[in-house]
């Protein structure tokens, strides 16, 4: 049986007709940017989300940098964020120049909020948290804590559509939620696409003059902005995929429940989460002090795997310019060393559950 560790097409199947019908509709509608379909999503993902607003944006990174532009955080500036982030979470902070102040994770894989305050500076003006592999990061702690330092709170939201604590949604808990749709996020388009939720409607309106050059008005431009437009395709495609996005996440929970119940060996450590925390399992992240001998094993029982993410940023050769050195954050770094996603996308059957757990049971060293 040769599992792969991600596969996107089984989901693209499960609903072609309502795709190609919806391809076909925009094609042949002469709209293909900022149209209908856009404003269609964006209503129906902030309903979903329970914002407000939702802005439609080029991607996630477009999301996450031109929240900090847009917020005045720039040079100078300080923005926490935890260690273990995926690269571009950082990279929306530096695009502007801030500089990232890494806090360690709990080990839920979160920003940690017993060790935020220590870090907090009179340079600090943000916290970036990122819901990293679907799961929420502590919001009702982390939120007490930006407001009591009167802090902007960014959620990154990229992998975790539809994520909840308590029954509330990520990308409603912080000034601004930002959403990557890239293809293998759970919400995932047929191409590049983003955007953010909040409540502030004077926020919502400076992301719409941002994105479109600056400008509100066609050639008058109001401020420096960028291209950054949802596409007319990728929006209506989207408002399909968001009409399944519930049993989607089904899905996907159950099949990591499965992982949950049956892997049962001692040299692999299962995630942990909270209660009331309900994670849309973008990645089932096991850790593991044999890592390389596991994937080696795993290969050669044709079952794939991936490692998010194998160099945590402060190490990047990208942040070089930071001078942060091996041990600077050991958690994150021990992360980087042990963890590892096994297969998980829609489509996945439970004949190949059953046996990438009798297979990763079976595993010694
Ligand atoms: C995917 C992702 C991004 C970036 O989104 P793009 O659409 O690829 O620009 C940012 N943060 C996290 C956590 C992500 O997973």
């Amino acid at each position: 049986m040769k599992i792969p560790a991600n596969k996107l097409s089984p989901q693209f199947f499960k609903y072609q007709k309502e795709y190609e019908e919806k391809a076909l509709k925009v094609l042949r509608s002469g709209y293909y940017v900022l149209g209908e379909e856009v404003n269609l999503f964006e209503k129906e993902f902030a309903d979903f989300v329970g914002t407000k607003h939702c802005v439609g944006l080029a991607s996630g990174l477009d999301a996450l940098w031109i929240s900090f532009r847009l917020l005045g955080i720039g040079k100078g500036d300080e923005v926490i964020v935890q260690s273990n982030a995926y690269i571009a979470s950082v990279m929306g902070i530096t695009i502007n120049g801030a500089t990232p102040i890494f806090v360690e994770p709990d080990e839920f894989f979160g920003l940690d909020p017993l060790k935020i305050s220590e870090k907090i500076t009179s340079k600090t003006k943000a916290i970036l948290v990122v819901h990293l592999y679907g799961n929420p990061c502590d919001m009702e702690k982390i939120t007490f804590i930006a407001k009591k330092h009167k802090l902007y709170l960014i959620e990154d939201c990229a992998q975790a559509h539809g994520a909840t604590i308590s029954n509330k949604q990520v990308g409603t808990f912080g000034d601004i939620g930002c959403f990557s749709f890239y293809p293998s996020k759970n919400l995932g388009a047929f191409g590049e696409a983003g955007a953010i939720t909040t409540n502030s409607e004077e926020l919502a309106q400076k992301f719409k003059v941002f994105r479109n050059y600056g400008s509100e008005k066609r050639y008058h431009n109001m401020v420096v902005g960028t291209n950054s437009r949802l596409d007319e395709m990728q929006a209506g495609l989207l408002r399909v995929k968001l009409s399944h996005l519930k049993e989607l996440n089904e899905e996907r929970i159950s099949v990591c429940k499965k992982y949950s119940e049956k892997i049962k060996n001692p040299l692999i450590k299962l995630p942990k989460f909270q209660q009331n925390f309900s994670s849309v399992f973008h990645q089932f992240v096991i850790r593991t002090n044999h890592r390389a001998k596991l994937i080696e094993f795993l290969e050669e029982n044709e079952i794939g795997s991936l490692i998010h993410y194998p160099i945590p940023p402060h190490l990047s050769e990208a942040y070089g310019y930071l001078n942060h050195k091996k041990g600077d954050f050991p958690i994150a770094e021990n992360f980087s060393d042990t963890v590892l996603s096994l297969p998980l996308f829609n489509g996945i059957s439970d004949d190949e559950i059953d046996y990438i757990c009798r297979k990763i049971n079976e595993f010694k060293v």
